[in-house]
Formats: C-alpha cells, sequence, structure tokens
C-alpha cells in the first residue's frame, strides 16, 4: 500500500514513510491510496480482542513493518488502558450505546493514535539509529497524549510548551508529573498564541530543525487516523447484528480527525447508518453539513475546550474524497479557503453525514439529562454528542473521563468525580521549566537538552 497527498504533488510514498513526514511536502496530507475492502474479512474478526483487530486492520496499510513487530507494537500500545476491552461498548437501554474512548493513560480518546504513534516512531528510530526532539504547544489535552505516548521511548526528547497559569492544574500534572527524563515539559509566561507563535518561529528555522531533528506530533499524522479507525470496526462488530447498518456513530468533533476515522472505516466497507458530527458552539462543521458553505469565524472558549477549533485541519481529506481524488480541485479549495476563509461547495450533498451543534448553556443541562435518564457520568465534550439523537440505533463516542473536569461536574451535579490515575498524580512531585515567552530562550534549551 503506498500513500499520496490530497494535493496530488506529494509523490507516493510507504507507510513509514507517510508516518515519519506527516504533512505531505506539497502542504497536503497522506491519504491511501486505494481503500482495502474489509466487508468479507468482519465475520472473521467478530470474535477478536482490540489489539487483534488493530493489529488486523493496521496490517492491510502497514507494508514494510514485519507482522512480528508490529504485533509487538501496537500490543504495546493498549497495555496500558485500564478496562480489558480497551474500549468497552456499553448499553444504555433501548437502541443506544455509548462507546468508552477514555479508559487510556490521560483519559481521552487521542491516547488512542498518540500510544500507537509513540510506539511506531521508537521503532522507526531503532531501525535508522535517527534521534528526533518532538516539540509542540498545547492548551491541554493533545501535549499529555503526546507526552504519555513518548515518554521513555528511546532516541526522543519530547518538549510541549504551554501557556502557565491557563490550563487546568489536572492538565498540568498530566504533563508534569511524568518522572521520565525524556520529557520536559515548558510553562511559557504568555498565551498559548505565544507558545504556538514560539514552535512555529522556531520550525521556521530550517537549519535547526535539521540540527535538531525536529519533529511535530500533529494531529493530521496518518498513523492517528488510522488507529482511530479500528474503534469503530470493534465497537461495530460488538453491535446485535440487526442494529449494525442502521447504526449512527454520533461523534463529538473539533479538528475533523475522529469522525473522519470512521468514515475511513465505513469506505472500507464497515457498513453502518452514517455518522453524527457534533461540534460545540464552534461550529463551522455544523454550518457546513447543513448549508455546503465552509465559513471561518472566531474561536469562542466553551466547557469543551479541546473542539474549539474553527478550522479543522482533517477536513482536507474528506474534501479529497469526496472530490473523488480530483486533488487539483482540492489545491483550488484550499488555497481559495485559505485566503478567503470561505468555500462554497456547489450542490452539496453531505452523503452519510449529519450534523448538530451545542451551546454552552446546553452543555451542563445534558450532563445533569443524561445522569438522571441513564444514571451514567459524561463529560463536556461527550455531552455534545447526545443532542437531537436520530431515531435509530446510535453509538454515542465517548471521548473523555468526565474525572477531568471535577470542576465542572460538582458544579452541575453536586459532586466531583474521581479517578484513580489522577488522584496518584496529585501527590507526585511536578517538574517543569518556566520561561518568558522567547523563541530565543526556548532554542537554547533545546541545544542545552535535546538528544542528538
Ligand atoms: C480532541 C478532542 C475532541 C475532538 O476530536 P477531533 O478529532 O479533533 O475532531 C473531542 N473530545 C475530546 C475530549 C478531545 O480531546
Amino acid at each position: 500500500m503506498k500513500f499520496i497527498s490530497t494535493r496530488g504533488e506529494g509523490g507516493r510514498l510507504s507507510f513509514l514513510e507517510a508516518v515519519a513526514e506527516g504533512l505531505a511536502p506539497d502542504g497536503g496530507l497522506f491519504v491511501p491510496e486505494q481503500m482495502p475492502d474489509i466487508s468479507g474479512r468482519l465475520k472473521n474478526w467478530e470474535g477478536l480482542g482490540y489489539a487483534e483487530l488493530c493489529f488486523e486492520f493496521l496490517r492491510l496499510f502497514a507494508d514494510g513493518v514485519p507482522d512480528g513487530e508490529l504485533k509487538k507494537i501496537v500490543s504495546e500500545s493498549y497495555k496500558k488502558f485500564d478496562d480489558p476491552a480497551v474500549a468497552p461498548l456499553r448499553g444504555l437501554g433501548g437502541r443506544l450505546w455509548m462507546l468508552e474512548l477514555y479508559h487510556g493513560p490521560t483519559l481521552a480518546f487521542k491516547d488512542f493514535a498518540l500510544q500507537l504513534l509513540g510506539n511506531l516512531y521508537e521503532y522507526m528510530l531503532a531501525k535508522t539509529s535517527r534521534k528526533i526532539n518532538v516539540l509542540g504547544a498545547t492548551s491541554g489535552d493533545t501535549g499529555s497524549a503526546a507526552i504519555s505516548g513518548l515518554l521513555g521511548k528511546k532516541g526522543v526528547n519530547i518538549f510541549i510548551l504551554y501557556p502557565e497559569g491557563r490550563i487546568s492544574p489536572l492538565q498540568e500534572r498530566q504533563m508534569t508529573c511524568t518522572g521520565a527524563d525524556n520529557v520536559f515539559p515548558i510553562a511559557i509566561d504568555g498565551t498559548f498564541d505565544d507558545a504556538q507563535a514560539i514552535v512555529k518561529k522556531i520550525f521556521g528555522d530550517n537549519s535547526f530543525k535539521a540540527e535538531w531533528g525536529l519533529s511535530a506530533v500533529n494531529s493530521i499524522n496518518l498513523a492517528r487516523v488510522l488507529a482511530q479507525c479500528v474503534y469503530y470496526i470493534y465497537a461495530w462488530l460488538k453491535l446485535p447484528e440487526s442494529a449494525r447498518e442502521r447504526a449512527v456513530f454520533a461523534v463529538p468533533t473539533g479538528n475533523f480527525g475522529n469522525v473522519l476515522a470512521g468514515w475511513m472505516a465505513w469506505k472500507c466497507g464497515m457498513r453502518c447508518g452514517g455518522f453524527r458530527v457534533a461540534t460545540n458552539q464552534n461550529d463551522i462543521l455544523f454550518r457546513l453539513f447543513n448549508t455546503g458553505v465552509y465559513e471561518v469565524s472566531e474561536v469562542m472558549p466553551s466547557f469543551a475546550p479541546s473542539m474549539d477549533i474553527q478550522v479543522a485541519s482533517n477536513f482536507e481529506r474528506f474534501i479529497y474524497f469526496s472530490e473523488n481524488g480530483d486533488s487539483a480541485k482540492v489545491r483550488r479549495i484550499m488555497s481559495e479557503f485559505s485566503k478567503t476563509g470561505k468555500w462554497v461547495f456547489e450542490g452539496f450533498d453531505p452523503g452519510n453525514f449529519s450534523a448538530s451543534r451545542m451551546s454552552d448553556a446546553e452543555i451542563p443541562a445534558k450532563i445533569s439529562e443524561v445522569w438522571d435518564k441513564h444514571g451514567i457520568l459524561i463529560d463536556p465534550h461527550t455531552a455534545c454528542a447526545f443532542k437531537d439523537l436520530p431515531d435509530s440505533p446510535a453509538v454515542v463516542l465517548s471521548t473523555a473521563s468526565p474525572a477531568k473536569f471535577p470542576e465542572l461536574i460538582k458544579k452541575t451535579l453536586g459532586f466531583e468525580p474521581k479517578s484513580d490515575i489522577l488522584e496518584k498524580l496529585k501527590r507526585e512531585k511536578i517538574v517543569k521549566t518556566s520561561m518568558p515567552a522567547d523563541a530565543e530562550k526556548i532554542r537554547a534549551f533545546i541545544r542545552e537538552r535535546g538528544i542528538r
């Protein structure tokens, strides 16, 4: 299997090359040259455990990684999950299910992709004897999941910038209490935008980038999307057979990486009823799927912060497929969109997507309602996906543990959810470096602590 860029000018790469590159050299995103057809295999996959299923699915893409190695990488990646099912599908009664994607080490679904990516990196680095320094900025979730995926891995040091005092104390602890000596959390005296600007500036310096083997762990990496396809197939296989073909997956959505993965599983032959793109008040995708107009507006901070985005970085892959692989057209759309912040899809057909939007006021109300009706506790991101569920079998994806949002849950329901992992963190020592928002100082720090 080879991988090509959505913009058509990025060559034909192997799986490992595409994973190592992240972004394609022409600015596009990597997609499989053709989709494998899994429809004939699903029956045989029915009894598989999570890691076994993941191995079977990924080996259809991961040419160049011997089966034995891939098996090791996959089983290592899902070992740290605290539920034996890894992604348990919980029946809520009637035709409603919830897929719990928060049993990984940082209690959010990003662990599914980043644990795997960390092990793939380690495998590639060992093979080539290369060393890399990962540099990124975070407003919370992605940073901690990336750190957890890479901690203790050989050949990688990881530097994550975050705005001091502007992320939750729990999120800070998740990044700073790892005890790993290849992890360098850096608290910047500034905002998330300042942190992001520093990272961009350092990546813009090509000679420094080459000298230190700088690498990003961005949300558009092909391996992240493929890893996420697996839990859709896993859930689909756990549904009663009569529900499978009509089941709609309702997905809390920000950068469109999660729901895109489901849709790719569908394209590979997992026949389901469709996908519901659930946004918070940052509703660019809600507007798109209802009107065919893709247009940015201001980001508004919400109770579901990991969905506070406007430009959905994975959306380009959807455009590529819905334009039937016409990469010249993708280039035209993306260039117009980056200039004007808008693209109107003529005769737009949402296909098997629908969309919902939840205001901030509705989030606590939905958390209460689900607690009263089903007796389960959900986090604010998951709450968005419970909005206006269709009248068909539905699987709501639960993307984070409610224990990550103790303040909001306490205010809403009067008690605080607890998690053993987070309680334990409260007793660990915080190790971080506080620095001014100055790219030169950060560069000097990387020179001091980077791996070569
Ligand atoms: C990242 C994240 C999302 C959004 O996922 P996308 O792949 O960006 O659409 C939703 N919920 C939680 C908890 C997240 O961390």
